[in-house]
């Protein structure tokens, strides 16, 4: 191996005192000198390990390349060549389980920074891109419906709107993003790296209705046959959120995560009175599970006030699913881990308001069917965590909404049942991916499924003669 610094190059961020008060974004970036220099980490290896690690098979090796010798608007074509929101997956991937864990760099050192520079490239861009207004497309090729503003299915639309078609987006709440919008918090994601993403779209003629619930307000029904559109995509997600079952699990001060961080991000509690929705965080705050949602949780507790937030897991820190960055973000910032504490009851007052968490102590047993070491009893006695709010963040399922009547075909948990090369549905014409398909999963994936989609899409309704044969699908789709 080439003589090559071993350490990935630092990334700049705000000190975690100073962070855990604010809802500004704890990293700062690379500077173009230090991305150069990560970027000549790489080995320029033979078969790039990194790329197989890669979802949507970004070709890393090629941007790094650009990366290293200041090419930063090629790094960029590249990237976007199969990634469409890189800004965002630099900024939230969980690198280290999938480019980074296979880099060559890994096996003896620090892997390079892949992540960081994507994200460095992504922000160069924009920054550097003219900021002329640009009128918005009049897209008029046949209709096609997206449902549901998240990851995959505003991939799904920028791909379509690319192919020519005319795309109109779906979305129930107030403003797009799913959950880049309001679950992942600001000081992870800025809202303006997304809402810049999605004026591109925009520009790229995507039209977006918000405020519209299909299978109430309109029906999949009436998006065929009355309103003339040719193929739907549902990418509704999974944000219906699961709760422990547990007595006392109704007091006031009890939130599901979903709750807690739509009431934070999308409706801005954090700027309250300045915002119109307040959130009642109490000073002892415990949020129960270990992944991402549970440490966006945690540290948005902490900066909305509370004085003590612990995170209560029922299993060890090896079974954990948060990306590496937030937990070691969340314990700089003062989050406790409380592992192997089984939540079995929410304690009250006489007034309704939780006061306390009895748990009771875990062991590891054999693995179980995750083929995680499986919490069981410890023995000891229960113990109560005293606490005035408590945030169960132990993972979604999709919403039943579209799929009630039974004409689209479903798994026993509720996932939409796809062709795994199409992603198309039961009901010919219909297609879905994203979390509504695989149950809570990540961006990228949502991202790459939602790519799939909208090339099976074109090559379906070219077949039937209602295609817009504009230009070729992304080729890594
Ligand atoms: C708090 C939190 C933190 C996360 N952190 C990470 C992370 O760091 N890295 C990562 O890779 N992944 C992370 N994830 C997971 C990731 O965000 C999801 O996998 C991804 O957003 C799924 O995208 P999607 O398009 O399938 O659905 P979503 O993002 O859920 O979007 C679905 C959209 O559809 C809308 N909708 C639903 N039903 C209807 C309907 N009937 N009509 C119209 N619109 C509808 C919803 O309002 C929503 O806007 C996190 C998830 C959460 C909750
Ligand atoms: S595996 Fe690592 S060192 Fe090799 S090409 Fe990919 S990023 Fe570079």
């Amino acid at each position: 191996m080439p003589l090559k610094p071993r350490r990935k190059t630092g990334m700049p961020q705000q000190p975690p005192k100073q962070r855990a008060k604010t809802f500004e974004e704890v990293n700062e970036g690379y500077t173009e000198a230090r991305a150069m220099f990560e970027a000549s980490r790489c080995l320029e290896c033979q078969i790039a390990a990194c790329e197989e690690g890669c979802p949507v098979r970004v070709p890393i090796k090629g941007f790094l390349k650009c990366v290293s010798e200041g090419r930063f608007q090629d790094a960029y074509d590249l990237i976007k060549s199969a990634n469409p929101l890189p800004a965002i997956c630099g900024r939230v991937c969980p690198q280290e389980s999938q480019c980074e864990k296979l880099c060559h760099m890994a096996t003896r050192f620090h892997p390079v920074g892949i992540g960081h520079l994507e994200r460095f490239v992504a922000d160069w861009e924009r920054q550097h891109r003219s900021k002329t207004p640009v009128a918005a497309k009049k897209l008029t090729g046949p209709r096609v419906a997206i449902v549901g503003a998240g990851p995959s299915g505003l991939t799904a639309a920028g791909e379509l709107a690319r192919l020519g078609y005319h795309v109109t987006i779906f979305e129930a709440l107030h403003e797009p993003g799913g959950v880049l919008r309001y679950g992942i918090p600001e000081f992870r994601l800025p809202k303006a790296v997304l809402d810049d993403e999605i004026q591109q779209l925009q520009q790229a003629g995507v039209e977006i209705i918000c405020n519209v619930i299909i299978g109430k307000t309109i029906t999949l029904e009436q998006l065929t046959k009355e309103m003339a559109f040719k193929a739907i995509f549902i990418g509704t997600g999974a944000g219906l959120p699961r709760f422990l079952g547990i007595p006392g699990e109704n007091l006031n001060g009890v939130y599901s995560a979903n709750e807690f961080l739509t009431r934070i991000n999308l409706m801005k509690a954090y700027q309250f009175p300045n915002a119109h929705t307040p959130l009642k965080v109490g000073e002892k705050v415990a949020v129960v599970g270990a992944g991402n949602t549970a440490m966006d949780a945690a540290r948005s507790a902490l900066r909305m006030g509370a004085k003590e937030v612990r995170i209560v897991y029922r299993r060890s820190e090896t079974e954990m699913s948060a990306r590496e960055e937030e937990y070691h973000h969340a314990q700089e910032e003062g989050v406790i881990f409380q592992w192997l504490t089984n939540p079995i009851r929410v304690v009250g007052n006489d007034e309704g308001w939780v006061t306390g968490l009895e748990c009771q102590p875990q062991k590891l047993g054999p693995p179980d069917e995750s083929g995680r070491a499986r919490p069981v009893s410890s023995g000891e006695p229960p113990v109560v965590i005293p606490i005035d709010t408590l945030v169960v963040a132990i993972g979604t399922r999709p919403n039943r909404l579209l799929t009630k009547g039974g004409e689209l075909a479903t798994t026993s948990w509720g996932g939409l049942v796809v062709s795994e090369s199409t992603g198309e549905t039961s009901r010919s014409g219909i297609f879905a991916g994203g979390d509504a398909v695989t149950g809570a999963a990540t961006v990228i994936l949502a991202a790459g499924a939602g790519q799939r989609a909208a090339a099976a899409i074109h090559q379906k309704l070219s077949a039937s003669g209602n295609g817009q044969a504009v230009k070729k699908t992304s080729g890594h789709a």
